[in-house]
């Protein structure tokens, strides 16, 4: 799908808030979050244990909703959809990929993968040959006999996108999905996503791994709830000098999070020698 950075956001966050707790006990795990996607971004969300980055993509995947702000996808504010529809759009629109996999252990890769298509009550024999069909595309067809535990991390996490990619969802959500993988497997799963990024999808990432982030279009840093850092990357020159830094207002971690950013562009270039 050609990509426009005119054309409307995909999402668009404004003022978004997120409040955990009540009273003197309440924080925010989300800080007025504003951001806007564009169809076919891959963008890399980083920052420290506790910032909100799971926060932002459950809100983002209609797990969860804020308690301010508005939250617009494909132009439509979510407050105003059916619950009907937000579980059309969990199931045709956004696939979600976890750093534990969550694939259920009692089913094989075939009917873990099939598994979203129960839903909409497609007849089993058509939900398992769509879902032998992407497993091809991910070449595990070999592996559609085996249960989970007889597959590696990396295996089990390619399990895990092609079962999130099953209902060719354009807007792919992943929370550390190689956080539980060696440098190895993490850089196989990169490659895939970075194939549906290609592709025209949509993809946000958090990733605690700064070399990952060569593989995205855009970084975002966050700090409190809040974006500390918004880096565009020019991936056709390797350039950042397209750079947009957002100041954050309590805190100053400026510097630090661009060195993070900075230092995360040159493993593009260097991918392969870091990886040997
Ligand atoms: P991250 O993914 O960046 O590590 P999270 O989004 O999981 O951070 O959490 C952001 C903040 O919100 C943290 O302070 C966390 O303790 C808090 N939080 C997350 N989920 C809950 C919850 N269900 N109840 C209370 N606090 C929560
Ligand atoms: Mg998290």
């Amino acid at each position: 799908m050609p990509k426009s950075t005119t054309a409307a956001p995909v999402i668009q966050l404004t003022k978004l808030t997120k409040r955990y707790g009540f009273g003197d006990t309440s924080h925010n795990a989300l800080d007025e979050v504003t951001l806007k996607i564009q169809q076919g971004e891959f963008i890399a969300v980083m920052g420290p244990s506790g910032c909100g980055k799971t926060t932002l993509l459950n809100i983002i995947g209609l797990l969860d909703r804020a308690n301010e702000g508005d939250y617009e996808l494909d132009g439509k504010s979510v407050e105003s959809l059916s619950s009907k529809q937000h579980a059309y759009i969990r199931s045709n629109q956004i696939g979600i990929v976890f750093q534990s996999f969550n694939l259920i252990h009692r089913l094989n890769v075939l009917e873990n993968v099939a598994l979203p298509l129960t839903y909409k009550g497609m007849p089993r024999t058509k939900r398992l040959e769509r879902a032998s069909e992407i497993l091809k595309t991910f070449h595990l067809q070999e592996r559609e006999y085996y249960m989970p535990w007889q597959l590696s991390g990396g295996q089990m996490q390619r399990v895990a996108i092609a079962r999130a990619l099953v209902n060719h969802p354009s807007i792919i959500l992943a929370d550390e999905p190689t956080g539980n993988l060696d440098s190895r497997s993490s850089h196989v799963i990169m490659e895939e996503l970075s194939q549906l990024h290609k592709q025209g999808n949509t993809i946000i990432m958090v990733t605690h791994n700064p070399s990952l982030t060569s593989y995205a279009s855009r970084v975002i840093n966050m700090l409190d709830g809040k974006i500390a850092s918004d880096t565009h990357i020019r991936i056709d020159t390797g350039d950042i000098d397209t750079v947009t830094k957002i100041p954050l207002n309590r805190h100053s971690p400026k510097t630090k999070n661009a060195k993070t950013t900075k230092a995360a562009k040159p493993a593009r270039k260097t991918k392969k020698k870091a990886t040997t």
